[in-house]
């Protein structure tokens, strides 16, 4: 299920130090080490998948569920968009290298606490 060097799986086993965020039996999330805006916060599957590149049917709900879980954390952080669609929160996978994925177990980035630009650099 885990992989003996992959940084996140070591992270979740506990090796590596983090600040949690959320965690359930198939999700854990934490902050990214090198944020890109006041809220950046890293939605890893406890299951190791290298990334949407490698991803079986079998796991297709694992990957709604993890949006799921961006849901919770909008509103437990108070970032979740208002009924006038006031405030939110981005939600990112880099898929690949020239994507700018970096590390190669499955995760989805939540980013917010500023206003974003579209397109993404
Ligand atoms: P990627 O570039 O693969 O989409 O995202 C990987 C993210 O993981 C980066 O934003 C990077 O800052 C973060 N990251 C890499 N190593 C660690 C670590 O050891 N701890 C934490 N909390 N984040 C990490
Ligand atoms: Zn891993």
């Amino acid at each position: 299920m885990q992989v003996k060097d992959c940084v996140f799986c070591k992270i979740i086993r506990g090796e590596i130090p983090s600040e949690k965020e959320y965690e359930d039996d198939f999700v854990y999330a934490f902050k990214d080490i090198n944020p890109v805006a006041p809220i950046h916060i890293l939605i890893v599957p406890k299951k190791h998948i290298t990334g949407i590149q490698s991803l079986e049917k079998e796991d297709t709900s694992l990957v709604g569920y993890m949006f799921y879980v961006a849901r919770i954390i909008g509103e437990k952080k108070g970032v979740a968009p208002c009924k006038d669609m006031e405030g939110g929160y981005r939600l990112v996978f880099n898929v690949g290298r020239d994507a700018g994925q970096t590390v190669f177990h499955l995760h989805l980035h939540f980013i917010a606490g500023r206003s974003m630009k579209w397109p993404p650099g």
